[in-house]
């Protein structure tokens, strides 16, 4: 007997999904009582050195009904989850989010009718299922316009622009035979996306918009709050995002991407889960994205969503910097996920926070050149 003996843990929560954001959600959840149990296929994933694991796939009933044995509630990291195994799931234990979030977020058709039923502006957008229809699509739409796959595309692949002949038949070449949504090109100002979160109760909280920077589809940078917001846009935001809580009567953190013209939003995808761009709100709001969605999976109250100053927030891509250097910036916070180096992969990110907003976008050139710097020093080492 020692000193150690009395365990706290109040709820076992399962994640499918062993990755970052499964790792993230553990680290936010082990200061609540909480454990975890990952249910991901392959050895060695992010969550392995924190959490017990099931390596299986989503789809193995068995493994399925182990992963759920003894665990207090389920929640997922990825949207890509089988719906069906998020069903077999709901019959043993809670799913929050709810699958109905994964149903529409996981085809990028109804995704864009829910947007619309709900009053949210999207790209126009066709449905093409052959070549007949993709020059039908084109007369109406475009070009320029965008050729994406309608599942399964993330950090911009399954998807082409078309701005000449020769475009449309590498595009078709390369993702004809599949469902295909064909999307008129938007040239918007900026990215954006909107957190909302909401409880079993039905509350909910918002963060304030990000701006987001895309490299090559991949997010590179984002900026919360995101500068020069209108009031009127950020509410607007707010009210987009408590629109399609509510109508899925959703539990958990939600995402949503729009493209921001003039004072407009336009929906352009959804995440049913923590997302890349809320990773600045570990330092960087009054509670993180991590927490409010743990909070509110296991049926806790929200906390406060205010940001605490400027953050920015960049990803560590293809090659892991070199410490010392990051972490001498002030008010630079490293996050590494324990993945091995492969170009363009996401290896970890820095938030870098402060109070004041020019001394912020100071610290944020001296990241990029500590980040460049290793990046250059790896080509030429030939690496
Ligand atoms: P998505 O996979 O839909 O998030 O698209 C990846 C990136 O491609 C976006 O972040 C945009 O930068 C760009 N993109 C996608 N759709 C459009 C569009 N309709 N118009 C302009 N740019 C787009």
């Amino acid at each position: 007997m020692n000193d150690y003996d009395q365990d706290p843990v109040q709820t076992t929560v399962g994640i499918l999904g062993g990755g970052q954001l499964g790792r993230m959600l553990s680290l936010a959840g082990y200061p609540l009582g909480m454990r975890f149990r990952h249910l991901d296929p392959k050895p060695g994933a992010p969550t392995s050195s924190l959490d017990e694991q099931v390596q299986a796939d989503y789809d193995d009933p068995e493994a399925l009904d182990e992963f759920a044995r003894g665990v207090d509630v389920v929640t997922y990291e990825f949207e890509n989850v089988p719906v069906k195994s998020a069903r077999r799931l709901q019959e043993h234990v809670d799913v929050f989010p709810p699958p109905e979030a994964l149903e529409v977020a996981q085809d990028r058709l109804p995704e864009k009718e829910f947007f619309g039923d709900l009053g949210m502006d999207t790209a126009p957008y066709r449905r093409v299922d052959s070549r007949d229809d993709l020059n039908a699509a084109l007369a109406n739409l475009g070009p320029p316009a965008v050729l994406k796959t309608r599942h399964g595309g993330y950090d911009g692949k399954g998807q082409r622009i078309i701005e000449t002949g020769a475009d449309v038949e590498e595009a078709w070449e390369e993702l004809g035979g599949q469902p295909l949504l064909l999307e008129g090109f938007v040239g918007y100002d900026r990215e954006v996306s909107m957190l909302g979160v909401r409880a079993r109760d039905g509350e909910t909280a918002f963060y304030p918009l990000v701006e987001n920077h895309h490299v090559q589809g991949i997010l590179y940078a984002s900026h919360a709050p995101a500068p020069e917001t209108e009031p009127a846009v950020q509410r607007k935001a707010e009210e987009y995002s408590r629109r399609a809580l509510e109508a899925l009567d959703y539990v958990g953190v939600l995402a949503i991407e729009f493209f921001q013209v003039g004072d407009r939003l336009l929906a352009n995808e959804m995440a049913p889960r923590v997302h890349n761009s809320g990773h600045w709100s570990i330092e960087g709001a009054e509670t993180s994205q991590f927490e409010n969605h743990m909070r509110a999976v296991t049926g806790l109250p929200l906390g406060l969503t205010d940001p605490v100053g400027h953050s920015a927030l960049v990803n560590v891509l293809g090659t892991i910097p070199e410490i010392p250097s990051v972490l001498d910036i002030p008010g630079a916070h490293l996050h590494l996920y324990e993945k091995s180096p492969r170009p363009r992969r996401k290896l970890g990110h820095v938030t870098v926070r402060c109070d004041d907003e020019r001394e912020a976008a100071d610290r944020v050139k001296r990241l990029h050149a500590v980040l460049k710097a290793e990046e250059e020093a790896r080509k030429s080492a030939g690496s």
